[in-house]
């Protein structure tokens, strides 16, 4: 049963001690009481208060991640069903599957292209989360020593116990893997291999009983970091085998189903209809997201769509603010103003690439808002603009000195004559959709 932050502050030592980086214990209270942070970060608790509040104080979907050679892909750990009442915290990683009836020529060349895929999303690397080794038929261990030859990333391994025995020890020993499947006949076996390996393992189970059942017995046999892996593989399945897991461990506190959820869209048929229940699976609720397809065309849009699910509704999208270099400014290209808010950003510096015109971009430091919202905050005006401009060294990169403010903010242009009077101020469009356009008639 879920305790209240003053419940669990009963329990507390009350010393307001601070070794749990909170200022009191009342503020650490309500910060267990909102599944935030861990019960551990208080050293004093009493072991009595520690047995009642453990089992109130965990997280209602639990937390890990697999790991390996640095890379990590974690899940779990979410509070609330929509991001909008807080966020979501552990995005579901993307994970391209190889079968083992593949030669190991055709695994490298799937898995290369996908490992090597990066790119860069408003100051963000967006990345694949993993590699899936599923048996078929092969040799396992082989598939599994030819992805780790073209990728380190982390590895979910699905097949028969001996199979995964196999495929594990392929590996150096020192990752976290996730294991599927454990089923109602084969738990036992595959749990003692996740605890020989120290593995998660994902359970498989047609009905939400069943999987409770699987739940707790493997639980019992003490393996805790689970996986679901509902059998429902389809659109419809999916999102209700999701939304129900999720329901429950959130808001009835139910801790069987209180784990991240593996999705197969791979399993669908063809890359349009897995995209689209990748996306469906983004949004609600996955944690492992298995595809047999890659592209960097349809990874970029999962993984945008992703970012965007999960960022803070709360804390906009911000570019690290500096001096952009946009289709290779001279000295003599004009430099142009924005703020940081990516939303912003992103359209400016679209427009500017699009005209062709070298140009330099000052982004400001302007806590990730839009020009006029910052402007109208104080934190967008000719004094923030001026020290960007010197903080980040902008009259050494040029010897026209043309800045170019953003339309909607013209009434600035007499203070940052003040304050930059070395340089020549000019009011560009108000509009990003207008900037080629200017460009074109001051260039
Ligand atoms: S470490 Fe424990 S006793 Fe100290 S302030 Fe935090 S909750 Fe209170």
């Amino acid at each position: 049963m879920a305790l209240s932050g003053i419940e669990i502050y009963k329990m507390l030592p009350k010393t307001n001690c601070k070794e749990c980086d909170f200022p009191t214990c009342l503020a650490f209270a309500m910060k267990l009481a909102a599944k935030q942070v861990e019960l551990s970060l208080c050293p004093h608790v009493s072991e009595e208060s520690k047995a009642l509040l453990s089992e109130a104080a965990a997280p209602p979907v639990r937390p890990f991640a697999l790991k390996s050679n640095g890379y990590e892909a974690k899940a779990g750990n979410e509070v609330v069903l929509f991001r909008h009442e807080k966020t979501f915290y552990s995005r579901p990683g993307l994970f391209i599957r190889v079968y083992d009836s593949q030669s190991a020529e055709e695994i490298k060349a799937k898995v290369a292209p996908a490992d090597a895929y990066v790119v860069d999303y408003v100051g963000i690397e967006l990345e694949m989360g993993g590699f899936v080794v599923q048996a078929d038929g092969g040799d396992f261990a082989k598939a599994v020593s030819a992805v780790r030859e073209a990728s380190h990333r982390p590895l979910i391994l699905i097949g028969e116990p001996a199979q995964l025995k196999a495929g594990l020890e392929a590996l150096d020993g020192d990752e976290k893997v996730l294991l599927g499947h454990a089923t109602v006949e084969n738990w036992e076996e595959m749990a003692a291999l996740a605890k020989e390996y120290d593995a998660a393992l994902a359970l498989e189970a047609d009905s939400i009983d069943g999987m409770v059942s699987l739940s707790e017995q493997v639980q019992e046999a003490g393996v805790n970091d689970l996986v679901l892996s509902p059998t429902q593989r389809g659109f419809r399945g999916t999102l209700t085998a999701n939304t129900l897991a999720r329901r429950m461990a959130l808001k009835k506190n139910f801790r069987p189903l209180g784990f991240p959820i593996i999705n197969f869209p791979g399993d669908v048929g063809d890359a349009k209809r897995e995209a689209t229940l990748a996306a469906q699976a983004i949004g609600k609720y996955s944690g492992f997201i298995v595809l047999d397809n890659f592209s960097p065309e349809v990874a970029y849009a999962l993984l945008v769509l992703r970012e965007n699910i999960y960022t803070d509704p709360q804390k906009p999208i911000q570019v690290q603010p500096g001096v952009y270099e946009i289709n290779d400014p001279g000295p003599d290209a004009p430099v142009l103003v924005t703020t940081n808010f990516s939303i912003t950003y992103f359209s400016v510096a679209n427009e500017v690439e699009s005209s062709g015109n070298p140009s330099w971009l000052l982004v400001t430091e302007s806590e990730g808002m839009s020009v006029l919202t910052a402007w109208a905050a104080g934190k967008f005006d000719a004094e923030v603009i001026a020290k960007d401009v010197k903080r980040f060294d902008v009259a050494d990169k040029v010897n026209t000195k043309n800045i170019v403010l953003p339309g909607h903010t013209a009434v600035l242009s007499g203070e940052l004559e003040e304050e930059l009077p070395d340089w020549n101020v000019l009011v560009g469009p108000r509009e990003a959709v207008d900037i080629p356009a200017y460009l074109k008639a001051v260039a």
